[in-house]
């Protein structure tokens, strides 16, 4: 009788160990890929950089160790007593061009280091930004943003040493920082886990082809002014629907072809 008792434990170890092995395979296998990003920002105003990504969701997201964002001060990388970035263009005319050399052994340093998806140039002739893009770049390990300066960069940085070139818009700016920590702000709030309820950033205008709905808060009644009935009512397949219509009706209205956009 003592026998049968003591082989029941010796049976189910023989059943558990290799169970257990196995989940903790399976676990490994679908455990989702954290995207340990890092973008690099080649700039020579590093300034211009601190404020915006050190504030708000991309700090947290620095904190949680989803990005890492590295400003890199092209200075750096001079080799002359003035730390000379720029010089005249050749042929002449107004404004100062920056240089390819230093930006050369920038890119070359980070490189020796780790394999690069992008090298970005920020242009006001580069493929205009938008969610679409934000979402492509977001899925990327290592990227590289180079600022450009004063007339622009010297063209066989654009046509040796960069992968892309992204515009923010049909205006021209005094450099490429801010377009850089606009392109890295987009970008790092749509890494998983980012935005703590992750539904948010899908949510957003653009997701969808869609402009968001619009939203309200506290107190119900301002001045006479009141949220609509729907959103106190507590019937969330109401208020889904209700946000869906009114995202076509504001998308229709607001930005009508945005559904026809690629
Ligand atoms: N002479 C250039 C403009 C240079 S502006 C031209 O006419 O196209 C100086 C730098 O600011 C550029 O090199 C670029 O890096 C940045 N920049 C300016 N406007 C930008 C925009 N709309 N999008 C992205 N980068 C921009």
């Amino acid at each position: 009788m003592q026998e049968t008792v003591a082989t029941v434990p010796y049976n189910i170890t023989f059943a558990v160990v290799p169970f257990s092995l196995c989940a903790i395979g399976i676990f490994f296998v679908f455990l989702p890929k954290t995207n340990q990003m890092r973008i690099d920002i080649i700039t020579v105003l590093p300034e211009l950089l601190e404020s915006p990504l050190n504030h708000s969701i991309v700090k947290r997201a620095k904190e949680k160790g989803l990005v890492e964002i590295n400003i890199i001060n092209l200075r750096d990388f001079t080799t002359d007593k003035y730390k000379s970035v720029d010089d005249y263009a050749f042929g002449g005319g107004a404004g100062m061009v920056m240089m390819i050399e230093p930006v050369y052994k920038a890119i070359e340093k980070l490189k020796s280091e780790r394999e690069y998806d992008e090298i970005i140039y920020t242009s006001p002739d580069g493929e205009i930004f938008g969610q679409k893009m934000a979402n492509q770049l977001s899925m990327l390990n290592n990227i590289i943003i180079l600022a450009g300066h004063y007339k622009g960069v010297d063209q066989r940085i654009r046509d040796y040493l960069v992968t892309r070139e992204i515009s923010i818009g049909d205006y021209v700016l005094s450099g490429g920082e801010l377009p850089a920590a606009i392109i890295t702000d987009a970008i790092v709030r749509l890494i998983p886990g980012a935005i703590s309820d992750e539904q948010s950033a899908l949510s957003d205008s653009f997701q969808d082809d869609l402009l968001a709905p619009q939203v309200y808060t506290r107190p119900a009644e301002f001045n006479g002014w009141k949220v609509p009935d729907i959103l106190l009512s507590g019937h969330t397949a109401n208020i889904d629907k209700w946000r869906h219509e009114q995202s076509l009706e504001r998308t229709g209205k607001l930005r009508p072809g945005l559904m026809e956009e690629d």
